[in-house]
Order: C-alpha cells, then sequence, then structure tokens
C-alpha cells in the first residue's frame, strides 16, 4: 500500500477498505490503516477543512484531521461503539471520544466501573489506560453535523468489522445509539453470527443475545453521550452506570466459565 507524508497506508475506495481490513493480524496495523483512510470524499474534506480552520479555542494545536482508530488492548470482553468522532473532539486529538464533552462522559463512566485508569481523556499521552474494554467508533472520521450517510457506514464497516474479528475475547457490546445499533447488524452478519428477525429495536438497557462462531455475544444498547442526550438528562450517569455495570457482569460471568 501506498504511504502519506505522514506514513500511513493510503486507502482510497471502498473496495480498497474491504481489501485493506480483510488481512489486518493486528490492532496496530488496523489503527495504522484506519488513520490514512481517504475513501469517502465528503468526510475527507470535512475532516480536514475543520483541522485547518480550527475552532478559536483551540487555534495553537495541531489537529489530528484523519480517522480516528479504536482504543484499548486486543484481550477486551467488552467493545463500546459509538457514532462518528466529533470535528473538534477525536478530529482534533486523535484518540476516539477524547477532548469533548461527550468523551468525558464515556470514559468517566468507564473509570467507575473500573475499565479506565482514570476518570479523565483530554490528549494522546494523558496517562489513560483501558483495561478490558475497546472504544471504537461506527464511522472513523467526523461528519458534517454528526451525520454520516447511509453509504459511509457501509464503506467505514469494514474496518469495525475487523476490529471486533480482532478481540478473541469479545463477549459484549454496548451500543451507543441507534445509528450504530443499525451498523452493528450487517458487520454481525458477515461475521457469521445468527441474527433475530425482526431486528430488535434500539432502546437503552436493550439486551439481545446471539450466537455465533465464537460462541455466546450480548448486545447492550444504550442512549448516546451526546451532549443532546446528557444535557436534557435522557441519559443519566445512574443510567449509564447500569448498562456499563451490565456488561462488566455478562463478561466477568463468561470470563468464570
Ligand atoms: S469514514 Fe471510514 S471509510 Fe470513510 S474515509 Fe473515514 S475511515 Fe475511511
Amino acid at each position: 500500500m501506498a504511504l502519506d507524508a505522514d506514513g500511513f497506508p493510503v486507502t482510497r475506495s471502498a473496495a480498497g477498505v474491504v481489501r485493506a481490513a480483510a488481512g489486518v493480524r493486528e490492532l496496530a496495523v488496523l489503527d495504522a490503516r484506519v488513520s490514512g483512510c481517504r475513501a469517502c470524499p465528503r468526510l475527507v474534506a470535512w475532516r480536514e477543512e475543520v483541522a485547518r480552520v480550527k475552532r478559536a479555542s483551540f487555534r495553537d494545536e495541531d489537529y489530528w484531521g484523519r480517522p480516528v482508530p479504536g482504543l484499548g488492548p486486543a484481550d477486551a470482553r467488552i467493545a463500546v461503539v459509538g457514532l462518528a468522532p466529533a470535528a473538534h473532539g477525536g478530529n482534533r486529538t486523535g484518540r476516539v471520544f477524547t477532548g469533548d464533552r461527550s468523551g468525558d462522559w464515556i470514559f468517566a463512566a468507564l473509570w467507575r466501573a473500573g475499565l479506565a485508569s482514570q476518570p479523565t481523556s483530554t490528549h494522546i499521552g494523558d496517562g489513560l489506560e483501558l483495561t478490558g474494554v475497546r472504544v471504537a467508533a461506527a464511522v472513523r472520521c467526523a461528519p458534517p453535523d454528526n451525520a454520516p450517510t447511509p453509504q459511509e457506514r457501509d464503506t467505514c464497516s469494514p474496518w469495525l468489522a475487523r476490529e471486533l474479528a480482532l478481540l478473541p475475547d469479545l463477549r459484549v457490546i454496548v451500543v451507543l445509539g441507534g445509528f450504530g445499533w443499525t451498523a452493528l447488524w450487517p458487520v454481525l452478519a458477515a461475521a457469521g453470527y445468527r441474527l433475530p428477525r425482526p431486528r430488535p429495536v434500539f432502546g437503552h438497557g436493550v439486551e439481545v443475545d446471539l450466537e455465533g462462531p465464537r460462541g455466546r455475544l450480548t448486545l447492550l444498547g444504550s442512549y448516546h453521550v451526546s451532549q443532546q442526550n446528557t444535557f436534557t438528562g435522557r441519559l443519566t450517569e445512574p443510567m449509564l452506570d447500569a448498562v456499563l455495570a451490565r456488561a462488566t457482569e455478562l463478561a466477568g460471568t463468561f470470563a468464570r466459565e
């Protein structure tokens, strides 16, 4: 694969994403390939424009301006899947959910659940480490108005599919919001999981058990940690804590089997 100026392998099409994701055997390689992806012209233009113009309060920072890879160890039993990076959050810092209010919520909750080393996530190198959980987004580039198109979602899905496949101990996926819920079904079908028909409707606290090639996998729905939900009280800290407690309970249950 050709490398860009920063040394990341470049992918330029939906078919290229399929090929580039398919052969990856390590998360670090996947993260590098994700970081060099340019398959969605609208999102590439937007993320780079945001990185060039910047928000006034961050004018002295170098924005990442690239797709944002996942975070967390390969032995994670729990995955948390969100929507997409925020323009001045992950698109600025280069780390998923890092540098915005949504990230403040999810990492504080992961810390309360015993899955993060600290309750804050401000920048790469801030000391944050995750244990037992991998955090990723269904779409890796910041979209205008936080709204990727269905085509962009589908183009990006091989990255998520490969990432989940590289977590051999995965037992629980916490899905933040209806977009990620919808995005996951084709990913899981391609991975060989038997899916219920009709598909279960997304909701906070909804729990779905799936059987697949690596045994049981449980999906847990949670309202997204967007400010739209947290400012209005639609999602509260106790509500998010309850979902993560259930996730750790399920993951721990499987650990003892
Ligand atoms: S959204 Fe996904 S597929 Fe599209 S350019 Fe970004 S990383 Fe590539």
